[in-house]
């Protein structure tokens, strides 16, 4: 009889203890990550890939690129710190840059072979993998603004020429004469490699016009991207460009094609990429960066190495990629002579890098 108290007793102080724990349990339904702040965000940008050396850039210019590369990382981060959303802030850092004629996306563009400017762009939302993106547009003032647009208020994914230009102008966007994009210095770009093209001018010509005329030296790229971490732990990516200088009729790159130039997916990464285009349509870089990480479980550098420094190398396509993942895990390789970038994770302190040496203290 007393032993059965006894254990009737204990099954007591069992349900109680139980019920106490459990209690504890509901407070804290938040993941503890979020609830105490430990979910980290990041944005990390790029302002493209190339044949960018110190010895061809001048101490104004590098300043002015340092500059707007960390404008365009405080502006998207302010995002990121009020609880915007990681899309938002990729959007925000995207048009900082296209705002500016240093960068060829945007006002700054470079021309076409027939002297036009004609813009690629896409963005990517990790959460859902919703996507969108416009090829081949010549009036929207900010093209990254147009790929938004079709991701959320469009039931397609990609949309070109005219018809993407009427799409936007619909959905009230600002829109601009073809002139606004319009860059004296790209488009003296343009006219000395035309004259390169009727001259044929060898390798050792073309490299002495790169030693003389800095401004020759991003001829071929400079297209913008961003990608982000959000307090919630979604990432988002987004990428706009000209495209390449001289380029042909109807010419589009990697940049708005999902999975190339632009990708994102909460369970792997966002990347957004720069660099000769066709190499990364080819290799579908973006996406095959994510699927290396879902398949192999490799860290997102690790990824991204594998493609850029391996894959790409091995075919001669130059160009680099920024990538981050939900923990906030950054990689930004690039196997060209220099790639403008950045990233920020603390609040003032961007920071941003143009070169292969310098100690990016990821
Ligand atoms: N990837 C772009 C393109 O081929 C160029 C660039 O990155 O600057 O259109």
């Amino acid at each position: 009889m007393k032993r059965l108290k006894v254990q009737g007793l204990f099954v007591i102080i069992l349900l109680l203890w139980s019920a106490c724990s459990e209690k504890k349990t509901d407070g804290h339904k938040k993941p503890i990550a979020s609830a105490t702040g430990e979910q980290p965000i990041a944005l990390v940008i790029h302002g493209g890939a190339g044949t960018i050396r110190r010895e061809n850039m001048s101490p104004e210019r590098e300043k002015a690129y340092r500059e707007k590369l960390s404008e365009a990382l405080n502006a998207g981060y302010a995002e990121l710190e009020s609880g915007k959303p990681a899309l938002q802030a990729v959007m925000t850092a995207i048009k900082v840059m296209e705002d500016s004629p240093l960068f060829n996306a945007g006002k700054g563009a470079v021309f076409t072979h027939d002297g036009k400017n004609e813009m690629d762009a896409a963005i990517m939302d990790g959460k859902t993998r919703n996507a969108g993106a416009v090829a081949g547009i010549t009036t929207v003032k900010n093209p990254i603004t147009a790929a938004y647009e079709v991701m959320v208020s469009s039931p397609h994914v990609f949309m070109v020429g005219k018809g993407a230009e009427q799409f936007a102008a619909e959905q009230h966007l600002d829109i601009v004469d073809p002139e606004y994009f319009r860059d004296e210095r790209r488009y003296k770009q343009l006219m000395r490699i035309i004259d390169a093209e009727k001259t044929q001018l060898d390798h050792s010509s073309l490299r002495e016009m790169e030693l003389e005329d800095p401004y020759f030296n991003d001829r071929k790229y400079g297209t913008v991207g961003a990608v982000a971490v959000d307090e919630d732990g979604n990432v988002a990516a987004a990428t706009s460009t000209g495209g390449m200088t001289n380029k042909r009729y109807g010419r589009v790159g990697d940049v708005p094609v999902i999975g190339a130039g632009t990708y994102a997916d909460n369970a792997t990464c966002a990347v957004s990429a720069t660099g000769h285009g066709e190499f990364f349509i080819r290799n579908v870089v973006a996406h095959e960066i994510a699927s290396i990480m879902r398949y192999t479980g490799k860290t997102i550098s690790d990824a991204a190495d594998e493609v850029v420094m391996k894959q790409l190398v091995e075919m001669e396509g130059s160009g680099g990629v920024i990538a981050v993942d939900k923990n906030g895990n950054i990689a930004m390789p690039f196997n060209s002579a220099g790639m403008y970038r950045g990233y920020i994770k603390e609040k003032g302190k961007p920071h941003t890098f143009i070169y292969d040496d310098e100690n990016e203290g990821l």
